[in-house]
């Protein structure tokens, strides 16, 4: 018997981190459109509206019909059970709450460490399927009270998963600059409307779950902190004319990293 083999490592490799939201489809389609091989995790913490994970299938198969290209790289999705963080991490992702600053400066919404937990699981998971590079869509620029979406936050994370697992994992963060306009900007140049309309239509972000109503950009509430965020990045976005990424955001960062 020989030593124990590791996983054949795919150098084209990434893992999402997936939640079928609005930012995530479109790192998803980010993926899509750099590696060869993309595979998909979501993680189901015990807060989560059982839409999401309906969002995240549709989104699939949306991607899979409409973007030939694509569906050839697009590969296994993974669900994680970590409900145990969610009994742990316990806040105000919930659905009547607005944001409000907590007494150490923090939003009400904030699940203390939940981005760092997410990343140890799907470093984890990318250490066994072979996977270099784990995609998330953390973004300093409208939620800067975050502490885990700074970017200083994950190139820490970074060195500390590829000290502990003697890897050379990349964390690539295609969003973290950019403001919700220029994240549909950015679906508009990986995919043209094509996207724009998958992000629309499928992808979920209302903290109520709710999918009875059909606006310009896209199901919700239309009230809950999460709609008003995505509302409002659209219509900036739909205001300036729908322009793809890098007729928005001249002096924004590049798309490759
Ligand atoms: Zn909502």
């Amino acid at each position: 018997m020989g030593a124990m083999s590791d996983p054949t490592i795919h150098p084209s490799g990434a893992l999402v981190l997936f939640s079928g939201g609005q930012d995530s489809t479109v790192c998803l389609a980010w993926a899509l459109e750099r590696y060869a091989h993309v595979e998909t995790v979501g993680f189901d913490y015990g807060q989560r509206h059982a839409v999401e994970m309906q969002a995240r299938q549709a989104v699939r198969e949306r991607i899979t019909v409409e973007f030939p290209g694509w569906a050839a790289r697009l590969a296994e999705d993974h669900v994680l059970d970590i409900s145990s963080f969610g009994a742990v991490a316990d806040s105000a992702l919930t659905a009547d709450r607005a944001i409000e600053m907590t007494s150490r400066g923090l939003p009400s919404t904030f699940v203390p460490g939940r981005n760092l937990a997410f990343f140890v699981y799907a470093a984890a998971l990318a250490d066994r399927r072979g996977l270099t590079a784990l995609v998330g869509g953390m973004c300093e620029t409208d939620f800067s009270g975050y502490p885990d979406c700074r970017r200083d936050t994950l190139d820490a994370l970074q060195s500390a998963l590829n000290l502990g697992m003697a890897r050379d994992f990349v964390i690539e963060t295609p969003l973290m600059r950019l403001t919700k306009s220029e994240t549909w900007a950015l679906a508009k140049t990986l995919g043209g409307e094509a996207l724009v309309a998958v992000t629309v239509e499928e992808s979920h972000t209302c903290y109520r779950g709710d999918r009875t109503t059909l606006h310009a950009w896209g199901y919700g509430c239309g009230t809950c902190p999460a709609c008003d965020l995505r509302q409002k990045g659209w219509e900036a976005w739909d205001a300036e004319g729908r322009p793809a990424f890098a007729e928005a955001s001249e002096g924004a960062p590049a798309l490759t990293p």
